[in-house]
């Protein structure tokens, strides 16, 4: 067959709407999504995208951890635990000087939002009127904000709404029957109620989780059912691939499959169709082409800059360079925006 014959035979469709049912989902459900063939489940998912997010731009976060380790709980998983012997050394909240720099440097690289994250179970007052004047100090630049402090009581949550914050990061991590093997210091549902608290006060949620720490499928199913059933579901929803760092106890987890990451990300994206689907940890592990086909899948977020806390990240030069090779745009910040975050 002649290159000619060859596009004949090749008829361009546009996508075909998708109705995806407004939850609740139950775990099953999300279970035969996630085991359809994958160039099905890829169709879907950037159908969903397409109808949803028809300029198909990428949002650039940077996270900055402003206050580093000793961390009283035991999450599985993190370096910053004072559980576990990591090397990552304890330190002070950052000074605003320091954060505003970071965030400028964000800034002037192209991201739009800038998340701060502190390794507390939970802020005390005087910790949360420092972070409102980070709050306040990097909203001045015209990002959007985001803050992952721990634990959050209702009043808390409303001081950071009132100091600017858009976003609040707290992840469910996994499904709540997989939950006490990773964490037992906090329980699922204080994870929920954090959750309601961030919702109430009108603050952004952004909530996702961690594959790769030894689950099951259904595990990963059951996590999805949760985000997705979140009413309403989280704006913004990382998804991370386990970081294995050494002295954590899940140092030694199974690595991921690259197409259920990717499969992970469709399904987020065709059940949660308005969020932002964020590729987080894990991205320096699995190269170009998987990255790519997870763009194809609906992830529109990526966390940009070369630490996530204190893990390895892509540089930013990398990130770039992807993106143009796959014609990606990144988001920017609107002049609406610019002007509602400096008001
Ligand atoms: S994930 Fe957060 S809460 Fe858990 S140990 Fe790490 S810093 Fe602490």
């Amino acid at each position: 067959m002649g290159a000619n014959d060859l596009q004949q035979t090749i008829t361009l469709h546009r996508p075909t709407k998708v109705e995806t049912p407004p939850g609740p989902w139950t775990v099953e459900a999300i279970q035969a999504l996630l085991d359809k063939p994958l160039m099905d489940l890829l169709f879907e998912a950037q159908t969903v995208h397409r109808q949803h997010f028809p300029e198909g731009d990428i949002e650039l976060a940077t996270l900055l951890s402003v206050k580093t380790g000793g961390c009283p709980e035991n999450c599985g998983y993190c370096p910053q635990s004072a559980e576990f012997d990591t090397g990552v050394k304890a330190q002070k909240l950052m000074e605003v000087d320091e954060v505003l720099r970071a965030a400028q440097a964000a800034k002037d690289a192209g991201a739009t939002r800038f998340c701060m994250g502190a390794a507390w179970r939970a802020p005390k007052d005087r910790d949360v009127e420092k972070v409102a004047v980070l709050i306040e100090a990097v909203k001045g630049l015209g990002m959007q904000t985001c803050a992952t402090l721990g634990m959050l009581e209702p009043h808390h949550a409303h001081q950071l709404k009132a100091a600017g914050l858009d976003y609040y990061n707290h992840n469910l991590d996994t499904a709540p029957e997989y939950y006490t093997d990773i964490v037992d210091t906090r329980s699922y549902q204080d994870r929920l109620d954090t959750l309601a608290h961030v919702r109430s006060a009108g603050i952004s949620v952004c909530c996702g989780g961690i594959v790769g720490m030894g689950e099951q499928p259904v595990h990963r199913a059951g996590l999805i059912a949760q985000l997705a059933n979140l009413n309403p579901y989280p704006e913004s929803v990382p998804i991370n691939s386990l970081v294995r760092v050494p002295g954590t106890p899940l140092a030694d987890s199974e690595p991921v499959d690259p197409f259920d990451f990717v499969r992970i990300i469709a399904v987020s994206r065709i059940t949660m169709p308005t969020a932002r689907v964020r590729l987080s940890a894990g991205r320096q592990q699995m190269g170009d082409a998987v990255q790519a086909l997870c763009f194809m899948a609906g992830a529109n977020s990526i966390f940009y800059g070369d630490k996530l806390l204190v893990t390895g990240n892509p540089d930013v030069d990398a990130d770039v360079q992807l993106l143009r090779k796959l014609g990606l745009r990144s988001r920017r910040t609107t002049a609406a925006e610019e002007a509602g975050a400096c008001a």
